[in-house]
């Protein structure tokens, strides 16, 4: 495995790193099925009488960890994306995420030789033109640029941060296993873990290391866990697979040059499985009751959904699912860590 190329820790100057960053990439949220939607309201008694109590509703059936964050910042917005499914609106910086994701993981497509900064920034307008095709949405991000300033300035930031990618790693000395890997992991409980891992490198020597890259700064140091959350979620997935404990997650975080890193044993696994059953259980109580509470944080500010959380004076449309009274001393809901 190459390990040259590992750097300090996270050390980001963003004051505004304490907090989780905005989603980095486009991605599809709420795939997830769920349970029976309460069908309407019968207009003769005795009709309700004989209808047969509605199913209990049924959580959705896996765990991304991009969800598991949602509920853990706050259970209204998983609500929102896994219930209702509402629709988001594409933002810049999602959408350049995903742009430079698609530069890093085909530029392993060129010999080693030829992985070169320049080869990696001429890759940008192909991507970009790919990415307008599959996701057309994308198109309104610029449809208010007729002279294609902002779009070019945008290019530009997104080439800024491929060119970075190259001060951290040096893919000439790459050769991952896999690249965008899904995996999917069904844990005792019945409870199903799935994602995508950017890269993961093997050693000969058989050792593992995930990779994720993000376009966003690297968190302060204090908030090193929370980052390394959804790592260790994919060492889970990938220990419960291939029965390996990957020996190093490595997040490399384009938007300031840091490398964060983190050798993760046994123990580490086996509490993040734990939290991952609790959060699912709090989930499930949520999804049964209907008790979806919202948590506001400064992270509201990149929130969808205001129009229609309760915190901002809005009101969340009726909830689709069967509902059973809440069980008192329940968990609390989004007051879990991390990790
Ligand atoms: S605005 Fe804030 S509190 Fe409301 S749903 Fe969004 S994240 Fe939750």
């Amino acid at each position: 495995m190459e390990t040259s190329t590992e750097g300090v820790a996270g050390t980001g100057s963003d004051d505004s790193a304490g907090a989780a960053a905005p989603a980095e990439r486009t991605e599809t949220v709420a795939t997830e099925p769920t349970g029976a939607v309460a069908s309407e309201p019968a207009d003769a008694a005795e009709a309700i009488a004989a209808a047969p109590a509605p199913a209990p509703a049924v959580p959705p059936a896996s765990l991304s960890p991009s969800r598991a964050s949602d509920f853990m910042q706050c259970p209204l917005l998983y609500r929102f994306r896994v219930i209702d499914k509402l629709p988001e609106k594409p933002s810049e910086a999602a959408t350049r995420g995903t742009l430079v994701h698609a530069v890093l993981e085909r530029l392993f497509d060129a010999p080693a030789t030829e992985r070169t900064a320049p080869r990696a920034k001429s890759l940008i307008p192909g991507q970009w033109d790919r990415l307008r095709e599959t996701k057309p949405e994308v198109v309104e991000l610029f449809a208010d640029d007729p002279e294609g300033e902002r779009l070019a300035r945008w290019l530009t930031e997104a080439e800024q941060l491929v060119e970075r990618w190259f001060t951290l790693e040096d893919p000439t000395r790459l050769e991952p296993a896999e690249r965008e890997l899904f995996v999917e992991a069904q844990l005792d409980s019945g409870l199903k873990l799935r994602g995508i891992i950017d890269r993961v490198d093997v050693a000969p020597t058989g050792e593992v290391r995930i990779v994720d890259y993000k376009t966003g700064k690297a968190p302060r140091p204090e908030y090193a866990e929370g980052a390394l959350f959804q790592m260790k979620f994919y060492a889970l997935v990938v220990w419960r697979l291939k029965r390996v404990v990957p020996r190093r997650l490595q997040l490399v975080y384009l938007g300031s040059g840091d490398v964060l890193t983190y050798d993760p044993v046994i123990a580490d696994l086996e509490r993040v499985e734990r939290k991952l059953l609790a959060l699912w259980d709090a989930i499930r109580q949520a999804t049964e009751t209907g008790d979806w509470r919202p948590r506001p944080t400064k992270l509201c500010g990149w929130c969808d959904h205001q129009a229609v959380c309760p915190e901002f004076g809005g009101t969340p449309p009726p909830y689709p699912l069967p509902v059973r009274a809440p069980e008192s001393g329940g968990t609390q809901q989004g007051r879990m860590g991390p990790d």
